[in-house]
């Protein structure tokens, strides 16, 4: 009789810090501030909680680490440099989302050289008694992908999604995938400015979303039906939510969601999706099939305490048989995720 009582595991999350020595700004839409320096010092503390009062295992980091302004002011090299030293104060592994602000300011090669790329192995290598090894296939590997999964625990496994596989950032323009994604976006939307999505044939047809290959789907599937073989509880995580309910902004989807979520429904290993990119959060529980879909709130837009806000936004997830249990700090609610 499996002790469902007893706690297995923990992890951290955080997304979206998106930081940038600048001053404080609004969003695009001119209705957040967003908290670009202080979102560094939120990350150094949240790693300094993590690190003096949680056993956790590993830290989920959700995308979108540095901001897309950088590269304008010529900084991407020094803030990206900074973000990743407080990362390497976290005395544990960090799994890596890659957002679209990562791609405005590097190559894909160039993040796959830094330490935001997690030192994923291909799956053939990875020894059965070794854990936290981050895995993918050559294929996925040798086409610069951030995908991977790997298990912290027996009876658990991570699966990390590349969202912008397809889309128009982090590769020449003449690569096939950039001009696939600028296909794509010349049917879907007509603005001249392809971020914004009034006349896109769909709210989320717009360049700062991308999609999954046909290729990363089969591997998508292949990987949940091993999970499936060894009875594994998987969560998949990608930086762009999948389900339309799992955002606030209907404009934050990945564009082929509705092929994702179809794998998703089609595997019962599947317990959850978390994402960021949304910075306002927002979380669905599908009834039909028990997925829980968690969009995490941006610790970018955490207003400061002495404005009157929450100061910060991270989680500590602890692991049951039966349930995940989210404490939440800041603007991160607390919540608990029942399995099936
Ligand atoms: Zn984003």
């Amino acid at each position: 009789m499996v002790d469902v009582s007893r706690l297995l595991f923990s992890f951290g999350v955080i997304t979206d810090i998106q930081y940038a020595d600048r001053e404080d700004g609004m969003n695009f839409a001119q209705t957040r501030m967003r908290f670009y320096r202080k979102s560094l010092q939120c990350l150094d503390q949240a790693i300094s909680y993590w690190n003096a009062n949680e056993k956790t295992k590993f830290l989920l980091q959700l995308g979108d680490v540095i901001d897309g302004s950088c590269k304008r002011s010529d900084t991407s090299s020094e803030c990206f440099q900074r973000l990743c030293q407080t990362f390497a104060k976290y005395r544990g592994h960090v799994a890596h989302c890659w957002g679209n602000h990562e791609l405005y300011n590097f190559s894909r090669e160039q993040l796959m050289a830094s330490n935001c790329y997690s030192n994923v192995v291909l799956e053939g290598d990875v020894c059965a008694s070794l854990e936290m090894i981050f895995a993918t296939c050559s294929d996925l590997k040798d086409d610069q992908l951030c995908c991977y999964h790997f298990s912290p625990c027996e009876g658990f496994r991570f699966v990390v999604i590349d969202c912008y596989d397809i889309s128009a950032h982090g590769r020449v323009e003449s690569h096939p995938k950039c001009k696939q994604a600028a296909e794509f976006l010349s049917r879907m939307n007509p603005n001249h400015d392809q971020n914004d999505h009034r006349n896109a044939s769909l709210p989320h047809h717009v360049k700062y979303n991308g999609s999954l290959s046909s290729q990363q789907i089969k591997w998508l599937e292949s990987t949940l039906e091993n999970s499936e073989r060894k009875f594994e509880k998987v969560i998949i995580s990608g930086h762009i939510p999948v389900h339309p309910e799992a955002t606030g902004a209907s404009t934050c989807l990945l564009w082929n969601y509705e092929e994702v979520l179809d794998v998703i429904d089609r595997h019962g290993c599947v317990v959850a999706y978390f994402a960021g990119h949304d910075h306002e959060g927002a979380r669905k529980f599908r009834s039909s099939n028990g997925v829980h879909h968690c969009t995490f709130e941006s610790v970018l837009e955490a207003v400061p305490a002495s404005q009157g806000g929450n100061e910060t936004a991270f989680a500590t997830i602890d692991v049951y048989g039966d349930k995940m249990v989210i404490r939440g700090k800041g603007d991160i609610k607390s919540g608990v995720l029942t399995f099936r």
